[in-house]
Order: structure tokens, then C-alpha cells, then sequence
């Protein structure tokens, strides 16, 4: 993620916005504890980091919740991303209408969206209406959540890959996204956007749907593929986690792969067979 404002920052599924630092004060005089307590909320959850309120029953949702904490658990066990000890909340809604209103209240200059990732220089908030895709906006919000709790920046595109993978069901990470097919067909019209394209998005506006899913290709690819490219990924992550200057992950791939396009490809030809 490029945020310019380092006080206060939005993300929603398709697109960003910058608030202005006045709203952004005004919201941290105010304090979480008010924007908690005005809403009636009638069913509470902790699972990991996760505070969840809901105004509405969470029974039957169970699941989900245990997911998003092994979300946490698979990033320090996959990447090296230790847990950053923050809580992050998550408020659900009934329905479009107290979600909207409940945005408008809180965060007037961001634009209603199916699901909203908030973060200033307090915790994290996700903020998701209930739909039939209610988990999946878990999955993919509570992941960019985890990843700005622990680490102090996160490349657009990265962040927006990683948070693709999660977003579907554990047992369906490896082999059941939703982007597998449109990436096969993308390598053969020779859509394949390199991840130096990919690192050229500076805003979400710029992420349309095919470099969503060129940005999930290159997390599998990193995450399933050989163990050299997550090496790299790992590192990448550690050295932000650190503050040494990252540098751009292509680079480290091209150290690593004389044609890193064609090994994306060779890995997406195999690993399916
Ligand atoms: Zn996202």
C-alpha cells in the first residue's frame, strides 16, 4: 500500500481514499470506544487479534472466525510475519442500509463499498455487511489487516496478492481460487503482467481485475512454487519488517530466476497436472 498521509489511511475493495488528517484527528479525539458503543451490537467474538461486534447473531459463523486467527498463524509460519500483539476490530452488519449509515457516520469521505479495511495510527478496522460473500470479505479485509498490524509498509500490489490467497476457504488455497482459470487463459493470450508492472501501481484505482489476478499468480507462485521464491518473499518481508530499504522484489526474483515470467508459467503448468 502507498499511503502519502502517514496518519490516516483507507482501503476498500476496489478502490482508495486519503482522509483528510483533520477528520482523521477528529476520529482519533473521539476515540474507538465511542464509535464501538454508539451502534447496538448484539453479538461479540474474540479469535486471535480479532475483537469482533456484530448487530446482528453470529451463530453459524463460528468458523470464519477460527480461520481468520490461522491466518495469522500460516503468516508467521509461511512468511516470517510475527504477530504485531495489536488488536484488530471488526464490525459486522445486518444489512447494507446500517452499514452505509454507520459509515457515513463515522467515515464521511469514504465511499461505500461491500467492505471496508480502515486503519489510522490506532488499530486496525474491517467493517463488512452481511452477504453471501460475508467470509470471503472476512478473509480478504482481516488479511490486509494482519499485514499492516505487523509491518510498516506493504507493496500495493503485494498486499492486494496476499489478501486474494486468503480470501478463499484454507482447504481451497492451494488448488480451488477462483483466479486459476483466468490466469491459465491470461498465459495463453499472453496477458501475463510481469511483477514490475504489477509494482508500477501506485493506487487501487490502478488494480483492475486481471492484475488482481496476476497478483494472486505471483503469491502462488512465491508461496507454492520453488522454495527460492518464497526464500525471496521472505526476506523481502523481513527487511520491511526491519526497515532496511526493500528495494523491489523483482529484482530479487530476477537474482533468483534468469526468466521469472517463464518460471511463473513452467509453475502453473505443473503444479495442476
Ligand atoms: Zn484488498
Amino acid at each position: 500500500m502507498r499511503v502519502s498521509n502517514p496518519f490516516f489511511a483507507s482501503r476498500y475493495r476496489e478502490t482508495a481514499v486519503l482522509l483528510k488528517a483533520t477528520t482523521a484527528l477528529l476520529l482519533l479525539l473521539l476515540g474507538r470506544s465511542e464509535v464501538a458503543a454508539e451502534q447496538m451490537w448484539v453479538d461479540f467474538r474474540v479469535a486471535g487479534p480479532f475483537v469482533c461486534r456484530a448487530d446482528f447473531s453470529l451463530k453459524g459463523h463460528e468458523s470464519v472466525f477460527m480461520e481468520l486467527a490461522e491466518i495469522q498463524q500460516d503468516l508467521i509460519k509461511k512468511f516470517g510475519v510475527p504477530p504485531s500483539g495489536e488488536r484488530i476490530e471488526i464490525y459486522l452488519f445486518q444489512g447494507r442500509t446500517s452499514y452505509s449509515r454507520f459509515v457515513k457516520r463515522w467515515f464521511p469521505e469514504v465511499p461505500t463499498r461491500r467492505a471496508l479495511y480502515i486503519k489510522n495510527n490506532g488499530p486496525g478496522m474491517v467493517l463488512v455487511y452481511l452477504s453471501d460473500q460475508l467470509h470471503t470479505d472476512l478473509r480478504h479485509e482481516c488479511t490486509h489487516a494482519l499485514l499492516h498490524a505487523s509491518l510498516p509498509m506493504v507493496p500495493l500490489w503485494l498486499d492486494e496478492g496476499l489478501a486474494e490467497y486468503y480470501e478463499v476457504p484454507p482447504q481451497d488455497r492451494s488448488h480451488q481460487n477462483p483466479h486459476h482459470n483466468g490466469t491459465v487463459w491470461s498465459f495463453r493470450f499472453g496477458r501475463l503482467r510481469s511483477m514490475e508492472q504489477l509494482e508500477n501501481k501506485q493506487e487501487l484505482k490502478e488494480m483492475g481485475r486481471s492484475e488482481y489476478r496476476n497478483a494472486w499468480a505471483w503469491v502462488h507462485f512465491m508461496v507454492h512454487g520453488p522454495p527460492a521464491a518464497r526464500m525471496e518473499l521472505v526476506q523481502f518481508l523481513a527487511d520491511i519488517r526491519e526497515g532496511t530499504p526493500p528495494g523491489d522484489l523483482s529484482d530479487r526474483l530476477a537474482r533468483r530466476f534468469s526468466d521469472p515470467e517463464d518460471a511463473l508459467v513452467q509453475h502453473f503448468k505443473t503444479f495442476w497436472k
